[in-house]
């Protein structure tokens, strides 16, 4: 015999697929898809195979092991890892065809050897730290390579790329000089088209779109322009079982350290989802559940396994329901807001128990 889980996570791929249309028919170049992290945590083997079925030819990861994975979900799509090659993985990328992005002169060399070792020339990204300080060539970097470009010999640069600090507030100075110094780059390699844009740069003026645009969170929702709003479809659903319900007296305290106690006779759900699931702690005293729409405040803190809600007066609730965590009422960014982070977070967090339900999956191979 099995049981399900009783909280259900409800990921609609149809809606992915069209948000990468959606973020595509934005510029005239290319647009990647961002499946990192599993996919922010959404299922990057159920994501990938949707995107390309759907037209994209472009993935990035952050990690090797995750472009292992998607690899064989996409197939003549080219594979990029952001986080580039560490000693010895030269091979497995050259192995599996997977491109890596170079951001530092001691990659460069791995991957100028692993084409000498082969005897032809590889493709790569070259990555120049325009303002962020994390990853990609430094100016002095950049000046020792283009001093001495046999450094390159065996490596054919598809992209020069590089990331946007602050993308999300347009008008922020910092795109304006990050753009003008990837430019000044990419004049250094001139066979090089341009990676940029990330989901809001593609709501940027259009030069920032670029060449080949890495959308990641857009594509599952999160809205890539915080003060207008969101262009894209919902993507994930989260509905949390109620596995007790108990009416409590005025004065009853609520779960640990009592940070909440009932000023009325209530009637109190708990629901199976805590912080081991993603729903974080900080929600405490934050949140709502939402019965048919209806909103239930979470009352008491965030336990590992549950969350207790205050929905004295929701008519027709009974043992076994469901309240919607996220969803039409309560969309991954306005959870954020409550436990003061980001639609990201909250994406990457959902967590492994619960019981996921995928719309519009492709046939998995
Ligand atoms: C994660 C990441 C992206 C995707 O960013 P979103 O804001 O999720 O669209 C693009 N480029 C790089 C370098 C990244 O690390």
């Amino acid at each position: 015999m099995s049981f399900t889980p009783p909280s259900q996570l409800t990921i609609d791929l149809d809606a992915i697929a069209a948000n990468w249309r959606l973020l595509a028919a934005r510029h005239v170049g290319q647009t990647a898809g961002v499946v990192k992290a599993n996919a922010y945590g959404l299922g990057a083997a159920y994501v990938a195979p949707k995107l390309f079925a759907a037209g994209c030819r472009n993935f990035f990861t952050a990690h090797l092991s995750e472009a292992l994975t998607i690899r064989p979900l996409v197939g003549d799509a080219t594979v990029m890892v952001l986080h580039g090659m560490l000693p010895g993985e030269a091979v497995e990328f050259s192995q599996h065809g997977i491109i890596p992005v170079l951001s530092s002169l001691p990659e460069i060399a791995l991957w100028a050897a692993e084409a000498r070792r082969l005897g032809r020339k590889l493709p790569a990204l070259l990555q120049a730290d325009t303002g962020m300080s994390r990853l990609g060539l430094s100016q002095a970097e950049t000046n020792i390579l283009f001093n001495n470009r046999a450094l390159l010999d065996g490596i054919s640069i598809t992209h020069v790329m590089t990331h946007l600090m602050n993308a999300e507030i347009p008008g922020h100075p910092s795109n304006a000089a990050q753009y003008q110094r990837i430019r000044e780059f990419q004049a250094r390699v001139p066979e090089a088209k341009l990676s940029l844009a990330n989901s809001s740069g593609l709501f940027l003026e259009a030069k920032f779109a670029s060449d080949l645009a890495r959308p990641g969170a857009a594509l599952y929702g999160v809205n890539p322009t915080p003060e207008r709003p969101n262009p894209l479809n919902p993507v994930v659903q989260l509905h949390g079982r109620i596995i007790a319900l108990r009416d409590i007296e005025p004065g009853t305290e609520v779960g640990y350290n009592g940070v909440w106690a009932a000023r009325r006779p209530s009637r109190i759900a708990t629901v199976a989802v805590g912080y081991a699931d993603g729903y974080f702690r900080s929600l405490t005293n934050q949140a709502f559940g939402y019965f048919d729409g209806t909103p239930a405040p979470l009352v008491g803190r965030v336990s590992m396994d549950l969350t207790t809600f205050d929905v004295t007066g929701i008519a027709n609730l009974n043992l076994g329901d469901s309240l919607e965590l996220l969803g039409p009422h309560c969309t991954p960014d306005d959870l954020a807001r409550a436990a003061n982070t980001n639609g990201y977070e909250i994406l990457t967090a959902l967590g492994a128990r619960y019981q996921r339900h995928y719309i519009g999956a492709t046939p998995l191979k």
